[in-house]
């Protein structure tokens, strides 16, 4: 058994960032925490804050790596490399690409998944498809890629790949009698509305057939306007709907983050970080340019966040270390339907992620026990 004490500890009943605490864990699942004076024998972490490991829902790529293209190796460096940012879960997500090329593409992802030592590295919690069904509002998604929902494609592809895709990203618009979302539902997958100008009854149509994620809310949405709120009034006011943000402070003015995560609870951080280091995304080429990856015509192109970062700047613009945790463990976790994750807690498992208190870099990240990365 192994004891951390800290400063403060995120994410475990009764706990708070701002008051000593301690986690214990036996192999890969915690046992016992607390708060104040540790047992006996704990280790002193000091001026640290304990938290549960990040979950991102939405990575395109690591550096040069991208999913979309990547292979079984690859898969292995770009995951392992997710834990220098606290990361211990995510969704590999990929772009609009023609129907017949997303075959591989999960083969790959099923390889990586099956690897040898993927116990070891940042689980892989199932593909994020992010279109080819998307709508009004497609941002750096080829026009040209974009179609209505198949559902005869998406029921073959969740038969030949059971339990790989964990969430597909569709626009209202591209599945108007929602028989696509009603299938993804109905098969467990979660159906996330995003690249999308719809209305804010037509989103409200979706969530009613069981959709639950609003994909990087105000990116790719039509306006919010008193009259007509939209695809971003549905995410902001509809309890069933859990909006990500992107909080690179390119994306999403501070205002509109903090009025995200003040309105409701389940608001959930991504970083929707692509392969800045490989130069393209979907054959498109990129480039950095203001603080975030954009095509030749400046369109934005996703970013070049990374977890840690957006977790330090939801904090530097006055959001609560503690309710900025939840939005990057707890709820995340609770978007895929994981109990055992996204909190600290006796019988989760023992993924920990040691801040530093005063700078919030990540000095640690413990996964199933064991540590994943040290600086
Ligand atoms: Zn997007």
């Amino acid at each position: 058994m192994t004891v951390f004490a800290a400063a403060g500890v995120c994410g475990a009943a009764g706990s708070r960032s701002d008051q000593p605490g301690w986690v214990a864990f036996d192999g890969d699942r915690i046992t016992e925490t607390g708060v104040g004076r540790p047992p006996s024998g704990a280790a002193d972490l000091g001026n640290a804050v304990l938290a549960p490991g990040f979950i991102d829902l939405q990575v395109n790529g690591v550096g040069a790596i991208d999913f979309a293209a990547a292979t079984t190796l690859e898969y292995a460096d770009a995951l392992s490399a997710l834990a220098a940012q606290g990361v211990t879960g995510c969704c590999p997500t990929i772009c609009s690409a023609p129907l017949d090329a997303y075959g591989a593409v999960l083969a790959r992802a099923e390889g990586a998944l099956l690897a040898p030592g993927a116990d070891r590295r940042p689980t892989l919690l199932g593909v994020h498809l992010e279109g080819p069904f998307l709508g009004g509002a497609p941002g750096a998604h080829p026009t040209a890629l974009l179609r209505a929902a198949d559902p005869a494609w998406l029921q073959d592809l969740l038969d030949r790949y059971e339990g790989l895709v964990r969430v597909v990203t569709i626009a209202p618009e591209a599945d108007p009698t929602c028989e696509a979302t009603r299938l993804l539902t109905s098969r467990g997958v979660v159906v996330a509305i995003g690249h999308s100008a719809a209305s804010y009854e037509d989103a409200i149509a979706m969530v009613d057939m069981g959709a639950s994620v609003a994909t990087h809310c105000y990116n790719g949405m039509g306006a919010f306007h008193h009259r007509a709120p939209g695809v971003v009034g549905a995410a902001l006011d509809d309890p069933r709907l859990t909006p990500t943000l992107i909080a690179d402070l390119v994306h999403v003015h501070p205002a509109a983050l903090r009025l995200a995560a003040g309105t409701k609870r389940n608001v959930a951080l991504v970083t929707d970080a692509i392969a800045v280091a490989a130069g393209s995304i979907t054959g498109l080429a990129v480039h950095e340019e203001n603080g975030a990856p954009r095509l030749a015509n400046g369109t934005l192109a996703g970013t070049s966040l990374t977890m840690d970062a957006a977790l330090r700047n939801m904090v530097a613009i006055g959001i609560e270390l503690d309710r900025v945790v939840e939005m990057a463990s707890t709820i995340p976790a609770e978007v895929l339907g994981l109990r055992d994750r996204g909190r600290l807690g006796p019988g989760t498992r023992a993924d920990i992620v040691v801040l530093d208190r005063s700078t919030l870099a990540v000095r640690s990240t413990w996964l199933a026990g064991r540590q994943a990365f040290a600086p």
